[in-house]
C-alpha cells in the first residue's frame, strides 16, 4: 500500500461533470482529501472506475462458442444447455485461471469494480468440496491477484422452476438448502476486507422457494448488498403468473422489503407499476445490454425507468463483451432502434447522452457494490481511471464532449491507466501481469476444452 500520495487533474469528473484544475489526496487505498488544484499542475482526465454490476466469471471461456444455430427456435433456454455442459468442466483452479484473465481485462477497459455472481459451488456430481468455499476462494484469490474490488455473492439456488421440482443432474453443483447456504455465507464474511465485501444473490425466484427466501432475507446483516436474476425472460414472466399469481417484479417487491441494498438484474419484462415500484424502492437495475441482445432476452424500458427516477447501472454477465463502452452504448442505441429516435438516455442537469450515461452508472455503484465507489470523496476508495487525451477521437475535444466522444465513437481502447486502492495496475493500457495471467487462462482453456 503506497504512502499519501496527491493527485493532480486538468479534468477530474465529478457528479456535476468535468471539474477543471482539481484533484485529490490518498492514502491506504482511500481519499483523505479534495481539493482544488493549480493550473498546470495536472494534465491527465480522471474519472471514478466504474463498477460492473454482473459477472458470472466462468462464462468468460464460452464466449463466442454458443453462436452456431442448432435449431432454429434457438433461445436463452438452448443457449443455457450449452453453458450447463460448460459450466461442469470447471474445479478451482480452472475458475481462478478464468476469473483472473476476465478480471485482468475488465481492469483495463475501465471496471474497477466486480459483483460476481457466483453459483459453481461444488463438484461436477454435486457434493461439496473438502473445502465448501473452495470454488469461491479461487474468485477471491483472481480477484486479489490482478486488483479488481470484488463484492461477490454466493447464490441460493435451490428449485429448478416455480413448481418446485428438484434441481436437474447438470444443476446439482449449484445447489444449497437454506442451513449450509448461510454457513457458507458466514465463512466468506469472515474474509471481509476493505477489497472484498461479501452479499448473497438469490438466483431468481423459480431457483428459491418463498419460504426459504423469507429465511435467508431474515438472517442477512443490514446493509449486505443482496442480488437477483428477475423478468430476464418472458417464459419466466409466464410461470411465475401461472404459478404465483402475479409477475416476478411484481411478486418480489409485495413479499421482500426490496431497498437499497437491493439489485435487480435485468429487470426487462416490466408493465408500468412495476417500473414505478423498483424505482421508489431505491433498488438498483443492472441492465445487461450485450448479454440481453445476444440471448435474445428484450429491451429494458430504459426511459420509462429514467423518468420514474430509478438507479441503474451495466453488467457484463455472460462476458461477451468486456466493455463498458460497450454496454452503455448498446443501452442506448437498443432505446434508438425501438422509438426510432435519437438521445434517449438524457438525465435533467444535461442534454449529452454520454455524460448522462455516465453520470448514472457512476451514482449507483456504491449501493449495489457495498464499496464507497464511483464519487471521489473524503473516505471513498481511491479507484481511478486516465483516458488517453492524445487519442485520436479526443483531438480538439471541449470538456462538454469528451464523454460522447469517448462513448461514441467505436472501440478504440482510450483507458490509459487504471488505479484501485491507490494501487496502479493498468499503465498504457495494458495490465501490468498481463502476460502471465494470459499463460495461465490459455492452460486453463487447454483443459475445459479438451
Ligand atoms: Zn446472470
Amino acid at each position: 500500500m503506497p504512502g499519501m500520495q496527491t493527485l493532480h487533474a486538468e479534468r477530474l469528473w465529478t457528479p456535476d461533470g468535468w471539474r477543471i484544475d482539481a484533484g485529490f489526496t490518498h492514502d491506504g487505498g482511500r481519499i483523505v482529501e479534495c481539493e482544488h488544484a493549480q493550473p498546470s499542475e495536472g494534465s491527465a482526465w480522471v474519472l471514478p472506475g466504474i463498477a460492473n454490476l454482473h459477472s458470472h466469471a466462468f462464462q468468460r471461456a464460452m464466449a463466442g462458442l454458443a453462436e452456431r444455430q442448432t435449431n432454429p427456435e434457438d433461445s436463452f433456454w438452448t443457449w443455457r444447455d450449452t453453458m450447463y455442459r460448460f459450466a461442469g468442466r470447471f474445479d478451482p483452479d480452472t475458475l481462478h485461471a478464468v476469473a483472473s484473465q476476465l478480471y485482468a481485462e475488465m481492469l483495463e477497459a475501465g471496471y474497477t469494480t466486480v459483483c460476481e455472481f457466483h453459483y459453481l459451488h461444488h463438484a461436477p456430481d454435486g457434493k461439496p468440496y473438502s473445502d465448501p468455499a473452495a470454488m469461491s476462494r479461487a474468485l477471491i484469490a483472481a480477484a486479489r491477484d490482478t486488483g479488481i474490488r470484488l463484492t461477490l455473492l454466493p447464490v441460493l439456488y435451490m428449485r429448478s422452476g416455480f413448481d418446485g421440482r428438484p434441481l436437474t443432474e447438470r444443476q446439482r453443483r449449484f445447489g444449497h438448502e437454506v442451513d449450509a447456504f448461510l454457513r457458507l455465507f458466514d465463512l466468506l464474511r469472515a474474509e471481509q476486507n476493505d477489497m472484498l465485501r461479501v452479499g448473497i444473490a438469490l438466483h431468481s425466484l423459480r431457483a428459491v422457494p418463498p419460504d426459504a427466501m423469507r429465511n435467508v432475507l431474515a438472517a442477512m446483516p443490514l446493509g449486505a448488498p443482496i442480488h437477483i436474476h428477475i423478468a430476464e425472460q418472458v417464459g419466466e414472466v409466464a410461470d411465475c403468473l401461472a404459478l404465483r399469481n402475479a409477475r416476478p417484479v411484481e411478486w418480489l417487491l409485495a413479499n421482500a422489503d426490496v431497498n437499497r441494498d437491493w439489485t435487480l438484474v435485468h429487470a426487462t419484462h416490466l408493465e408500468k407499476d412495476e417500473v414505478r415500484g423498483i424505482a421508489q424502492s431505491g433498488a438498483t437495475v443492472a441492465i445487461c445490454p450485450t448479454t440481453e441482445a445476444n440471448l435474445g432476452d428484450g429491451l429494458f424500458p430504459l426511459r420509462a425507468f429514467l423518468e420514474a427516477g430509478g438507479a441503474w447501472g451495466i453488467g457484463s454477465d455472460s462476458h461477451v463483451s468486456i466493455s463498458p463502452v460497450e454496454e452503455l452504448r448498446w443501452l442506448e442505441y437498443g432505446q434508438r432502434l425501438i422509438t426510432r429516435h435519437r438521445n434517449i438516455a438524457v438525465g435533467s442537469t444535461t442534454t449529452s447522452v454520454g455524460e448522462s450515461l455516465l453520470h448514472d452508472v457512476l451514482a449507483d455503484g456504491e449501493a449495489s457494490t457495498g464499496h464507497a465507489v464511483g464519487c471521489f470523496y473524503v473516505g471513498a476508495c481511491a479507484d481511478w481511471l486516465v483516458l488517453d487525451r492524445d487519442a485520436p477521437q479526443f483531438v480538439g475535444s471541449a470538456p462538454e464532449d469528451t464523454v460522447d466522444r469517448w462513448l461514441f465513437s467505436g472501440n478504440r481502447p482510450v483507458v490509459r491507466e487504471v488505479h484501485v486502492g491507490g494501487v496502479e495496475r493498468v499503465r498504457g493500457g495494458r495490465h501490468l501481469r498481463r502476460e502471465e495471467i494470459a499463460k495461465g487462462f490459455a492452460g486453463a482453456m487447454k483443459t475445459l476444452l479438451a
